[in-house]
């Protein structure tokens, strides 16, 4: 019997244009339909499957954990909390960790130290500088930070006190803050994921932190898509040498379980007091169990290596099939970061990807992104590159 998809929800609030799939169960980097119909993965749940579906050490360890201890509350210590900050701190190179459950939460924090930060310096009304086509969350705050206006259409009025800036254009953010003294911090990601894949240059990376040091501002990059792997280092701002004074996480490191993080260097780490700031949910054993083994899997697996190597197989087959087309502009991104930009909007490829059994996304409008499980093999890279390049050649033919 095939199970019909609604078009809408009659329960669930419409809040986003679905493809009408519904999927059942997954295993490594494919997953199935409610009607048994496969696809593969290249989407990875927005770049959050670090260990794909079903991994046989995650699930083991989550339900070993579910049997011992879900949640008991940040009123008592949770030693999974102090295993996975040490592990997050040995990992950045930084000093201190809050947990939380999603990444807008790790911005909301991040962005709150911020602030504070500027307060204890005698600074009433601190100014965080943000980037044009920068996607930071949902909330109030985090959408204020975001650089995109269809998202904040229709939820005004914004928090105040942003400054925005182009990437990649160090003279532009120094014209833009000067003679400002109530600027606190920078804050942006390594590499754009919704805003299309955009990456900060290295060089950049080095002028900004040499800028943010010279000037007492806290350097704070989101990773929460870029981060956990996905570029082949564990952080995609590594590439540059550079090591942030604040970094929200979330996505990819609970492997699906929701796990938020906000890792904070010596200038950033004791900004926060108790009272200060807090959640519920954060930090729950559960979800610091799914973190401590995502990060011990993929070490034991080499899923750094994987990523790199297995990105550089995808891109260079991307290149090979679909670069010298004339309605591809660029391909880009590192690791298994990528993004195809065409030269007119692509929405219809995720659902017609989608009935050709490939799961990927399309963000700011033209690019079409591959953020897939860190365990995807060459040859499932290959398989997707074979699904995709017609469904490219085809839109790009209408
Ligand atoms: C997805 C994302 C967020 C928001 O994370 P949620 O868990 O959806 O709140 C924030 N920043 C970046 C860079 C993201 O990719």
């Amino acid at each position: 019997m095939t199970a019909s998809i609604p078009a809408a929800s009659p329960h669930v609030m419409n809040t986003y244009g679905r493809v009408p799939i519904a999927l059942a169960r997954g295993q490594g980097s494919r997953v199935w339909d409610v009607n048994g119909k496969e696809f593969l993965d290249g989407l990875g749940g927005i770049a959050v499957n670090t260990l794909g579906h079903n991994h046989p050490k995650l699930v083991p360890a989550l339900q070993d954990q579910i049997t011992k201890l879900i949640h008991t509350s940040n009123y008592y210590h949770v030693p999974l909390q102090e295993q996975l900050a040490a592990k997050l701190v040995e990992l950045s190179g930084m000093t201190n960790v809050f947990f939380c459950n999603s990444g807008l939460e790790a911005n909301e924090a991040a962005l709150k130290i911020a602030r504070k930060y500027g307060v204890d310096k005698g600074i009433a009304k601190p100014e965080i500088v943000v980037y044009e086509k920068a996607f930071h969350g949902r909330s109030i705050a985090t959408m204020s930070a975001t650089g995109n206006p269809k998202i904040h259409n229709g939820f005004g009025p914004l928090v105040e006190g942003f400054v925005r800036v182009p990437m990649n254009d160090i003279d532009a953010i120094k014209k833009a803050t000067e003679g400002n003294p109530n600027v606190v911090a920078v804050f942006f990601e390594t590499i754009q994921g919704e805003g299309g894949i955009n990456g900060m240059r290295i060089e950049y990376l080095q002028q900004l932190r040499a800028l943010c040091d010279e000037r007492g501002w806290l350097m704070m990059i989101d990773e929460v898509q870029c981060g956990m792997g996905r570029t082949g280092k564990w952080f995609a701002h590594q590439w540059a040498g550079i090591v942030p004074d604040v970094m929200p996480l979330a996505k990819g490191l609970g492997s699906g379980v929701p796990v938020g993080a906000v890792v904070a260097g010596p200038k950033a780490a004791n900004v926060l007091q108790p009272g200060n700031h807090g959640t519920t949910f954060g930090g729950n054993p559960l979800a610091m169990r799914a973190g401590v083994e995502t990060i011990r899997i993929m070490e034991e697996d080499g899923l750094l290596q994987n990523a790199a190597a297995v990105g550089d197989h995808l891109r260079a087959a991307l290149q090979r099939e679909l670069g010298s087309l004339p309605g591809v502009k660029e391909i880009r991104g590192q690791g298994l970061m990528l993004g195809i930009e065409l030269n007119k909007p692509c929405g219809a490829l995720i659902g017609r990807a989608a009935e050709a059994g490939l799961l990927l996304s399309v963000t700011a409008d033209s690019v079409i992104r591959l953020v897939p499980p860190l365990i995807l093999t060459a040859a499932e890279a290959d398989e997707i590159v074979a699904k995709l390049t017609p469904l490219v050649k085809a839109i790009l033919a209408e």
